[in-house]
């Protein structure tokens, strides 16, 4: 019987052992992979679960399921230091309140139809108003105010997600029954790769974009840092940010970032009226070719992103509507020209335009989409 307790106490032991020195090698080195945890119970009681994906060199991206949505992401500095990248809140009753889409997944159609109305199959449609006469972003409650479900993936590149969301027929107006599946992948590369897919029972415009919102040194003015688009085209809008239908050459206008040019160049000059900035779809040269879009580039900590996408457009927007009114995570608030975003996707009002590539899925078709944002530091 001793023998026998000696023998047990023995294993605890050592158990124990194998579990401090696990730990104490979990916290030098912290493991890569995906890690979930609470973060909060919407107003209604739904509950709300954030992932946390960990990749080889050290970054980490954190997605909750309310929007699919990205809350925070930590890249290096050209001395190697970790900082968050990324607008938003550390609460989930901050997001609930109202947010202009910090890091969201935006659908059924990103960016804004006019009037929120289009034709298809010869049936008139009309969408939920949301932004002076238009529609914007999927309407008043979008893919960014719905609660996803998520399953971690086991992919070689790095730790995954995958976040799915069933958008019922007739959902702000959309007709047909769409099913959405969004995969995060933190690469080892540190890449961010985004792949949607989405199909449908019903033909119906479908454009997804991610809606972070980035800044580079975590707070501050975006003015400095320097953007190079591959875009030699855009769309010109009229006073309520929908397209003339126009595609019109970048060249020799402030809309021209081909080369290497400070966003804050010509920004005050953007837009037509107050708060000016910049918030104009790009036509990504190359088309619907999986390519580099934009890269922006932070002199002061040499953090550069790197947008790769198949989508054949962009939206770039400077944070201009943000006023100072929101806090976001760690106390920092966001004014204007806090932030850049590039929002791949197809060009807006799409629906109503008949030179602009087609946004319309159809029964037995698969909407496909990948988007990466690559991060180096130099
Ligand atoms: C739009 C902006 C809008 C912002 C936040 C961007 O995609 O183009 O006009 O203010 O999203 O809603």
């Amino acid at each position: 019987m001793k023998r026998i307790i000696t023998a047990t106490a023995l294993v605890a032991v050592g158990l124990l052992a194998a579990a401090t020195i696990a730990a104490t090698e979990a916290q030098a080195a912290p493991k890569t992979g995906v890690t979930k945890a609470p973060f909060g119970k919407l107003s209604d009681g739904t509950a709300v679960d954030i992932y946390t994906l960990r990749n080889a060199k050290g970054m980490t991206a954190k997605i909750m399921t309310y929007g699919a949505l990205l809350t925070e992401l930590h890249a290096p500095d050209r001395s190697g230091k970790m900082g968050d990248v990324v607008l938003g809140f550390n609460n989930l009753a901050a997001y609930e309140k109202g947010y202009p889409y910090f890091g969201a997944t935006v659908g059924r159609v990103g960016n804004r139809i006019a009037k929120g109305k289009f034709t298809l199959n010869g049936k008139p449609y009309t969408l939920k108003i949301n932004n002076g006469p238009n529609h914007l972003h999927g309407g008043l409650k979008g893919f960014d105010k719905r609660v996803w479900k998520a399953t971690p993936l086991r992919r070689v590149g790095g730790p995954a997600v995958q976040f799915t969301y069933v958008s019922a027929d007739g959902e702000e107006g959309y007709p047909g029954k769409l099913s959405v599946k969004v995969v995060y992948t933190l690469t080892n590369e540190n890449a961010l790769r985004i792949d949607y897919t989405a199909t449908t029972d019903k033909a119906t415009p479908v454009n997804l974009t991610n809606h972070s919102y980035f800044n580079l040194a975590g707070k501050g003015d975006v003015t400095k840092y320097v953007a190079t688009f591959n875009a030699s085209r855009y769309t010109p809008v009229d006073d309520t940010l929908i397209p003339t239908g126009e595609i019109a050459p970048v060249a020799g206008t402030i809309m021209d970032f081909t080369k290497p040019t400070a966003i804050g160049a010509h920004i005050a000059e953007a837009g037509s009226s107050e708060p000016h900035g910049y918030d104009h779809n790009y036509v990504k040269d190359g088309g619907s070719k999986f390519g580099p879009a934009a890269t922006v580039h932070d002199p002061a900590t040499g953090r550069t992103v790197v947008m790769y996408t198949d989508e054949p457009g962009f939206q770039f927007y400077t944070g201009n509507f943000l006023d100072g009114t929101l806090t976001g995570k760690n106390g920092v608030v966001y004014n204007k020209w806090n932030a850049f975003c590039l929002e791949a996707q197809h060009y807006p009002d799409s629906v109503n335009q008949t030179k602009f590539p087609s946004v319309i899925l159809r029964p037995g078709q698969t909407y496909r989409q990948r988007t990466e944002y690559r991060f180096s530091a130099k």
